[in-house]
């Protein structure tokens, strides 16, 4: 297979099996020929050491900074991208005393160019795409994901077909539709659709197609990474004590795991200690209850639930996700809808930020985790809002309103009591 431009002078030197260490070239290939093991991007140990604090501060305020980091090439004209990235690391004084803490920062990826962390993953597997000769992008997804494969191939001119589960939020529905690609509605849950999307990935007819958590997921995975280091840079080139992160597949969490121990590894920040916690809600939680019952193997459930964006019951990366959470003394809890709505209310309250439910999700883990004592209130948090609440607004839309409707003279103000 011959590379374009997308993958020339790219710091990544083939795909290893994360079960049996297999090695691969760069293609578009997720599983292992030997174990059927997941494939991971892996990269010459020279070429990490080789970044440097100051490249990456001459970089663009966006994921590219740190393209020397991650599997596409140099030329930045290769790219398939809306640029997203170098999201608000937000301090949050607020919340934190409202939970009892120290020290907490919300990473605030809802301001995505299409509203979620998910511009990140995707502008990695359009560009190996592209690299790879497709002229389709295709996707199944909870919903961000379908918003924004559609959105990169609307920019880059490329055809889209993106496969979504029928009963998602109608904010998904229509972010996905107005981008003009192909949208289709499937009856079923996001699983039915994974698994739908895997048959079709294996036909002719989407041979010159690429899905981007599929055939080029691991190109895909490794664009999380850019929220970890993104993280670490923003604290000042240095890594947090604990982190929540909200759990659909449990990539996101391992990959910001990775990207603190590459940071490491690559003398950009001094080595420290750091906790990862994972946020599912009881809705889909396998994760959750794997960590409780202390196993290995994530039994895939039926999700249900508002936390959409989250459903994913059977979970790709699940052992990879009890692992970090293991390894770093971390844990993984899972909390119902009201908490949910109730998580949505208070960083909207304390911080001015509206989070969709998987950031619902992801403030009432932490509630939870510091009432337990998992999580010590005393070191330095940093939580992840991974969407725009309006995405998902009816899960509010009937706890909050107006104050109060009235008619528009002064005599009606003063009646409704707000000149007292
Ligand atoms: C996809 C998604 C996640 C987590 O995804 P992983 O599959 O675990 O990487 C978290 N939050 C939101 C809003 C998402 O759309
Ligand atoms: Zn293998």
């Amino acid at each position: 297979m011959t590379l374009t431009a997308s993958l020339v002078d790219c710091p990544a030197d083939g795909l290893v099996c994360r079960n049996c260490g297999a090695r691969y070239p760069l293609s578009p290939v997720h599983a292992c020929a030997e174990c059927f093991g997941p494939l991971e991007v892996g990269y010459a140990a020279a070429a990490l050491a080789s970044v440097t604090r100051a490249q990456i501060e001459g970089g663009p305020p966006n994921v590219w900074r740190y393209a020397g980091l991650l599997p596409v090439g140099q030329d930045p004209a290769s790219r398939v991208s809306l640029n997203p990235g170098w999201t608000p690391m937000v301090r949050a004084d607020r919340l934190a005393e409202a939970l009892g803490m120290r020290s907490l920062w919300v990473k605030d990826d809802s301001a995505n160019p299409t509203h979620s962390f998910k511009d990140r993953v995707v502008s990695m597997a359009a560009t190996a795409a592209r690299g790879f000769g497709y002229d389709r992008l295709a996707c199944a997804s909870t919903g961000n994901l379908a918003n924004s494969v559609a959105a990169h191939a609307a920019r880059a001119g490329m055809s889209s077909v993106v496969f979504i589960p029928a009963d998602l939020e109608p904010g998904k529905i229509v972010q996905s539709a107005i981008y003009g690609g192909t949208l289709v509605a499937v009856d079923g849950s996001y699983d039915d659709v994974n698994r739908l999307t895997s048959e079709l990935a294996e036909t002719d007819e989407f041979e010159g197609t690429a899905f981007v958590n599929q055939n080029v997921r691991p190109f895909y995975a490794e664009g999380s990474k850019t929220v970890g280091y993104e993280t670490a840079e923003q604290l000042g080139w240095r890594l947090p004590e604990q982190i929540v992160v909200p759990v659909a597949s449990g990539s996101l969490l391992t990959k910001i795991d990775k990207a603190f121990r590459e940071f490491v590894a690559a003398g950009l920040v001094d080595p420290s200690e750091w906790r990862v916690f994972g946020a599912q809600s009881a809705g889909c939680a396998p994760i959750a209850v794997a960590f409780e019952a202390g196993h290995d193997v994530v039994q895939p459930v039926r999700p249900t639930g508002i936390a959409k964006s989250l459903n994913i019951g059977n979970p790709a990366d699940g052992p990879y996700a009890l692992d970090a959470v293991r390894r770093t003394g971390g844990s993984i809890a899972a909390v119902g809808d009201d908490e949910i709505r109730e998580g949505i209310r208070l960083l909207a309250r304390t911080e001015g930020i509206f989070g969709e439910t998987a950031g619902g999700v992801t403030v009432a883990v932490l509630r939870r985790l510091l009432a337990s004592g998992a999580l010590d209130p005393g070191a330095e948090t940093v939580i992840y809002n991974t969407g725009d609440g309006l995405k998902t607004l009816d899960a509010v839309a009937g706890l909050v309103g107006p104050s109060v409707t009235i008619a528009p003279t002064l005599k009606a103000v003063r009646a409704a009591g707000l000149m007292d």
